[in-house]
């Protein structure tokens, strides 16, 4: 009838101009997993996707760019931002702060883009707390001698902070249970690819679609 008609137009220029929201994605690993690498070659790949840039107090590494990789920001600029509200999440890691703005977040998933978080455990429960239903994804090395020699081979910390990234990897690897999928960053490429059908997937199913889909569903409820 014309009242199911017209409310069915009205939900279809609400679809338009209200787009619905992005999904948020949580991805962990132990330092060196890989995931760092996998996350930015998923960036390349999978249209619609942007990944969180957090903000450390750690030092920037040899290639760094600051607003690219991190928002570097010293000890105090970071506390007046925890004291002010700004974090979705923050925790320390190796002795350093690490958090999430929460008004990059929003902004992005209310735009309709799916957001990729690149945090630890400790910041992954926090983010759950607000957002249930983030989709948590763990990265996990084949081995944990692979790991170290991976920690190596990247050259971009020295023995000390070596030592102590091993020494968490333990500590990150026991809250694997915590994700909803676990993803082997064995061959790269395998990896990517079950990254790439985990977010696809997701993407297909009834709550994300309906509203996306609103032009050709509303009229199937008249
Ligand atoms: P990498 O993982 O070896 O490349 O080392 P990073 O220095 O980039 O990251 C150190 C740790 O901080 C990792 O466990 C990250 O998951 C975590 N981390 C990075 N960004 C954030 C963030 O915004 N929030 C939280 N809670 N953790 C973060
Ligand atoms: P994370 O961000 O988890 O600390 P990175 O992405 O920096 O890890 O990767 C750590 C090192 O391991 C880098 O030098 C990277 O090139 C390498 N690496 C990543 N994935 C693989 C893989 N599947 N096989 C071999 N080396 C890898
Ligand atoms: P790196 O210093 O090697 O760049 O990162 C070390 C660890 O910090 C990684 O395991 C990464 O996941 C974590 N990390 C990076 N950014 C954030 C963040 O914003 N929040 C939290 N909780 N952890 C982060």
């Amino acid at each position: 009838n014309q009242a199911q008609i017209s409310q069915a137009h009205r939900n279809q220029t609400l679809a338009a101009t209200v787009p619905a929201r992005g999904i948020l994605f949580i991805v962990s690993a132990p330092s060196g997993a890989g995931k760092t690498s996998l996350v930015k070659a998923l960036l390349e790949q999978v249209a619609g996707l942007v990944l969180s840039v957090s903000c450390t107090t750690r030092t920037a590494r040899v290639g760094e760019q600051d607003g690219v990789h991190y928002h570097f920001l010293d000890r105090a600029q970071f506390e007046r931002e925890i004291a002010a509200g700004a974090f979705l999440e923050h925790a320390e890691v190796f002795g350093n702060h690490y958090g999430t703005r929460a008004a990059d977040v929003n902004r992005s998933l209310a735009s309709g883009q799916d957001v990729i978080l690149e945090i630890d455990w400790q910041g992954a429960r926090q983010v759950r707390t607000q957002f249930p239903e983030a989709i948590g994804l763990f990265v996990l090395p084949p081995s944990i001698a692979e790991l170290e020699r991976r920690l190596r081979g990247r050259g971009t910390d020295d023995a000390a902070i070596i030592a102590r990234r091993m020494a968490q990897a333990r500590d990150e690897l026991t809250h694997y249970a915590e994700y909803s999928y676990l993803v082997v960053n064995d061959r790269f490429e395998r990896a990517l690819a079950a990254l790439t059908a985990i977010i696809t997937a997701e993407r297909q199913r009834l709550a994300y679609q309906r509203p996306r889909l609103a032009a050709l569903l509303d009229p199937l409820e008249a």
